[in-house]
């Protein structure tokens, strides 16, 4: 089936960047592999709603994979970065908004007591493993399928999301040293955890979790897995890292630390807290981030780390999180997940809708999905036609069915009203779909 309905300009862009740019894009999820076609490419954001080449209007349910968390182009946040741009791009020195966006963070994180900012998530989550590994002096590193945390060479095992949508298995270039020493057990199995502990928790410098799980489609914790799983690390002398990339000031104001309390060693954080910039941070006990460099150590370092601009946007974007915002992603997102399953449910379609405080995403799925080999199981061929008839009608959902569904301040009553027009007509065209297998 072709979808290259109405999309000559994309096209264009798109022909131009396969020639320059290996697949066209530079973040593999965002060439549609997993949904075909042709990606859209966009011209600009602006609320709720992103343009594209072509000038079609969608609302957006990506919002940047999370940071957007305001929505496109926010007031506040345009006003904050285009005054610290006034002042300078960069200047390779501390400066006040580093110290200030550290101060935010570590005032709504309880267990963290210091951050160090760096450029992306998976340089936060790579630098932590470092940390941990200098800290205990020790080597393994235990991860679960289906949770990613960046393209970290030691965390690409089993990593959900992009290699899920591309199937590839494990990835070439990550050598046999660095995988040998990461250990990837069932998400939501708290024996396995045990099990790998009891055969390898001397050797064990961490382990490290999402928060909950939203690469993999969004499968939240089972109640009391990740306090389980904090107890067994620090029965075997290891660190328990919580990734909350994605979670961190979105799933609540604290993140998904806000909803089940469970304290980490160590903290890793992006997405909404560069405010559409990049910008990131890993934090923890003071103890621990105290074998950092130049305090301790573990080296560590970033030219544009703590960039003024970037400080700036995730500051303003903190600022405004306010409890009404929250208020308001919790009840939008509910009121389009439950559109959603009533469209499908009328159309007599199996599906599962799961939610991680506001993140949420749709399985075309019989069970709950608990693990990777859960989210394996959904039809992506039904997910395919559901996408491609909302991107048609306007609604511009993620292109793989192992991500996220994300909603902004700014999907307001007219946002929903036009993604509750188009689902019927997705929800129709994934019951025409031939079901897989
Ligand atoms: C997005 C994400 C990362 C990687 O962040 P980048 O900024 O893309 O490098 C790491 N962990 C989780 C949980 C994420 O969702």
């Amino acid at each position: 089936m072709s979808y290259d309905y109405d999309a000559p300009e994309s096209q264009k862009l798109f022909d131009r960047a396969q020639v320059v740019t290996p697949g066209g894009v530079n973040s593999p999820v965002r060439a549609f592999r997993g949904v075909g076609g042709t990606p859209r490419f966009m011209v600009s954001g602006k609320g709720a709603y992103l343009t594209d080449a072509d000038g079609r209007e969608y609302v957006d349910l990506v919002c940047s994979w999370g940071p957007l968390i305001l929505g496109h182009a926010h007031p506040a946040v345009l006003e904050a970065t285009r005054a610290a741009l006034a002042r300078g791009t960069s200047f390779g020195t501390p400066s006040e908004g580093e110290v200030a966006l550290a101060e935010a963070i570590v005032e709504r994180i309880e267990p963290v007591e210091q951050v160090r900012l760096v450029s992306s998530g998976t340089e936060a989550t790579m630098s932590a493993i470092r940390l941990a590994r200098g800290f205990t002096g020790r080597s393994k590193v235990v991860k679960f399928a289906g949770c990613y945390h960046g393209h970290v060479d030691s965390l690409l095992a089993a990593a959900g999301s992009g290699l899920a949508t591309l199937a590839l298995p494990d990835t070439p270039g990550v050598t046999g040293a660095q995988a040998g020493d990461t250990i990837v057990l069932p998400y939501n199995d708290i024996e396995a955890v045990r099990a790998a502990f009891a055969e390898f928790g001397d050797e064990i410098a961490c382990l490290i979790t999402e928060a909950a799980a939203g690469n993999m489609g969004v499968v939240p914790p089972l109640e009391g897995f990740n306090a389980a799983l904090r107890d067994v690390c620090h029965e075997h002398g290891a660190l328990f890292v919580s990734d909350e990339v994605m979670t961190g000031f979105r799933a609540s104001r604290t993140g998904w630390f806000g909803i089940d309390g469970v304290a980490a060693d160590l903290m890793t954080f992006g997405k909404v807290m560069g405010g559409g910039f990049p910008t990131a941070a890993f934090g923890g006990r003071a103890e621990v981030m105290a074998r950092l460099a130049p305090a301790g150590p573990v080296y560590q370092a970033g030219t544009l780390s703590g960039n003024p601009v970037a400080t700036a946007a995730g500051l303003a974007t903190l600022r405004n999180c306010t409890p009404e915002v929250y208020e308001h992603l919790h009840r939008t997102a509910r009121e389009i997940a439950g559109l959603a399953s009533e469209a499908l449910a009328k159309e007599g379609l199996a599906h599962r809708v799961q939610f991680a405080g506001t993140m949420f995403s749709i399985f075309f799925a019989e069970e709950p999905v608990v693990d990777y080999a859960g989210a394996k199981r959904q039809d992506t061929e039904r997910f395919r036609a559901f996408f491609h008839a909302m991107l048609a009608e306007g609604v511009y959902l993620p292109p793989s069915a192992f991500e996220a569904w994300f909603v902004s301040a700014a999907h307001d009553g007219g946002a929903v009203d036009r993604i509750a027009a188009a689902l019927p007509v997705a929800a129709r065209a994934a019951a025409a779909a031939t079901a897989r297998r």
